[in-house]
């Protein structure tokens, strides 16, 4: 027997393209009678960076919900004012990933606290020295900042919901655990950046920031989706130069395209 276990898989609700989230009062609605829809949230998306860079405006939040999702399932647990605290909390953590990164102790310092961390000796020290205005040491910044960015995901870790899916005929175990909220998941996404260094990118055409491990040949683009509006972009671009008189040899050399490419998509 072989169990498959998918580490990255997640799943939440989002609403239905048409029937959207406002807000009542500072709480999500949605339409009477809409049920939100299950998707598979792309997991080479760093959404927890989009969502540490949102501006705290309600429309802005409600396009976020719109497009991803709640941050929590119940409606109810999730209010504008805990959109805003999260959203602050998140662009404190990236700060403070960043400022680890390049060695920043001001910018380590700045984002440190509130220090809410394990507890261990060495942690509780630090706290102790923080709590008396004390200078930490170099070492005790780095070990302060590395706990504090994973301690998040821990947390939500003790919220996973084991799922086993046993296939009969492929003798296989299917394993995942699920996060029990959006917001959950970000956070794991963080701590996974953290460890594993991932070096984030900004999507050319959305501006979403994204994993481009993910895509062996393309660490410009974030998603299948962008990639075809890039490509619609592309034969767009290439026909209005067509239009104003320019060969398609200027074309492909302007779009940096194959030629044979370029007289396919003028000819359509
Ligand atoms: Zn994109």
């Amino acid at each position: 027997m072989k169990i498959d276990f998918k580490p990255d898989v997640f799943f939440w609700n989002k609403p239905p393209g048409h029937r959207k989230f406002t807000w009542a009062g500072d709480t999500l609605t949605l339409p009477p009678g809409t049920e939100l829809r299950r998707y598979r949230v792309d997991e080479g998306l760093a959404l927890f960076k989009s969502f540490a860079e949102l501006p705290s405006r309600e429309a802005a939040i409600l396009d976020f919900a719109n497009t991803h999702g709640p941050l929590t399932a119940n409606l109810a647990f999730c209010p504008l004012s805990f959109w805003r605290d999260h959203i602050r909390l998140m662009r404190q953590m990236v700060d403070l990933r960043y400022a680890l990164k390049e060695f920043d102790w001001k910018g380590i310092r700045e984002n440190l606290q509130p220090f809410h961390t394990f507890d261990t000796p060495n942690a509780r020290a630090i706290k102790e020295k923080l709590r008396k205005g004390n200078r930490l040491t170099d070492e005790e910044l780095i070990e302060a900042a590395v706990m504090r960015l994973l301690y998040p995901a821990t947390q939500a870790e003790r919220n996973l919901i084991p799922e086993v899916v046993f296939d009969a005929a492929k003798k296989t175990v299917g394993l995942r655990l699920r996060h029990a909220s959006l917001l959950d998941y970000m956070w794991h996404q963080l701590s996974r950046a953290v460890v594993e260094n991932v070096e984030l990118k900004s999507c050319q055409v959305c501006g979403s920031s994204f994993d481009p491990r993910r895509y062996r040949d393309d660490h410009r683009i974030c998603s299948d989706r962008c990639r075809y509006r890039l490509y619609q972009d592309r034969i767009a671009s290439a026909k209005e130069m067509r239009a104003k008189g320019k060969t398609p040899r200027q074309i492909a050399k302007e779009l940096s395209a194959e030629l044979t490419h370029v007289k396919k998509w003028i000819a359509t």
